[in-house]
């Protein structure tokens, strides 16, 4: 499920939910939360409240247009509620990190630990931030739900936000094997491609959250093909018929978008790596030296033409109309020879010949989070 774009007057939101999870949503304040900001040293703090709060209140009200009925807006207005605030810099950019929900300072430390982490392995495509400003709000509130982070999303209007909801009970441990914190941060490579390019926004997210994970070590990169993998079977099972835009456009076959979407951006980075020399994290760093913005809406197809303009060629136009009209999942035959990948008893295989491997490894090995 992927709650893509709403319009509150002239309000845009981005957002998308962890799939997996059908109703595990939290209420949304509608208050105006105060909020601790440390200073540098970690030791002063400041209180502020206002902004942010009502940014949230109005992603509340979004949220509940767009969920279904589970999705209670809590309407009561109740006394604001002091989250812990602090700020996280890191190459290109500066984060402000707020947990909401815990009197525990130990829990704080360790979800601000989770956020570093995960905004640590997005350094791993371009080794910098894709924004130079932009929020991550972790709630942690009871929940039944299997997943250690029910829900993620996230909003664009007057900057960006990452918003995560955080089962109470799940481990550190449980949150760095979960995959919503990345996914929603590879959001920040791309701008806002509206309904018709929701298949294009959540693909280059999959398939980021993977890729991403590996690179940073919080994911084995064998394990990352078989997710890749799974995920593509997920998609493939996506049987209706319908070509791949029109299920973006009226946020349908949440699996074909998503991983249909994911091949996309794998098969565009083979080919930049086999046919060009290039890599899909160096035509995207270049999309952001000079063209990326956090909010305002851009066109898919003005989009991949401005990858192509920087890629030479038109690699990302023709394999755009291709895919959106595709009424199938994509196949990836090439692709799979390429990386050595082949299943046998329905087990995902990797092969050791060094060419595919190399291939493989050049996406997902290890690399630094810092530079
Ligand atoms: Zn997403």
């Amino acid at each position: 499920m992927c709650w893509n774009f709403l319009r509150i007057g002239q309000d845009q939101r981005f957002m998308s939910q962890d799939p997996r999870s059908p109703l595990p949503l939290p209420t949304l304040s509608m208050s105006s939360p105060s909020m601790s900001v440390p200073s540098a040293a970690g030791n002063v703090r400041r209180r502020v409240r206002g902004a942010v709060g009502r940014g949230l209140a109005m992603l509340g009200l979004a949220a509940q247009l767009a969920a279904p009925a589970a999705w209670a807006m809590d309407d009561t207005r109740e006394p604001a509620e002091a989250g812990d605030l602090r700020r996280l810099d890191v190459p290109g950019g500066a984060l402000q990190v707020e947990v909401l929900g815990t009197t525990d300072p130990q829990r704080a430390d360790d979800l601000h630990r989770w956020a570093a982490e995960a905004a640590r392995a997005t350094l791993t495509a371009y080794g910098r931030f894709p924004l130079r400003q932009a929020r991550i709000r972790i709630e942690q509130s009871a929940s039944h739900a299997r997943s250690p982070v029910p829900w993620g999303q996230t909003s664009r209007r007057d900057g960006v936000a990452v918003l995560l909801y955080v089962r109470e009970d799940a481990t550190l441990q449980e949150l760095r094997e979960d995959w919503t914190a990345v996914h929603e941060l590879a959001h920040l490579f791309h701008p806002y491609l509206g309904a018709q390019g929701r298949w294009l926004s959540e693909g280059l997210a999959s398939y980021y959250q993977n890729v991403l994970r590996a690179r940073a070590g919080l994911l084995d990169d064998e394990d990352a093909w078989r997710r890749l993998d799974a995920g593509f079977g997920r998609g493939r099972r996506e049987d209706s018929g319908l070509p791949l835009r029109e299920l973006s456009q009226d946020h349908r076959g949440t699996m074909r978008v998503y991983w249909a979407g994911a091949a996309y951006w794998l098969e565009a980075d083979l080919a930049l790596r086999r046919e060009r020399g290039s890599t899909l994290e160096a035509v995207l760093s270049q999309y952001d030296r000079c063209c990326l913005r956090g909010t305002g809406e851009v066109a898919p197809e003005t989009f991949v033409a401005e990858l192509d303009r920087i890629a030479g060629g038109d690699l990302f136009a023709s394999r755009f109309a291709r895919y959106a009209e595709a009424t199938t999942f994509p196949p990836l035959e090439e692709a799979y020879a390429a990386l050595g990948l082949s299943t046998r008893d329905g087990e995902l295989q990797l092969s050791a010949d060094e060419g595919p491997r190399a291939l493989r490894r050049a996406v997902m090995g290890r690399r630094p989070t810092t530079k």
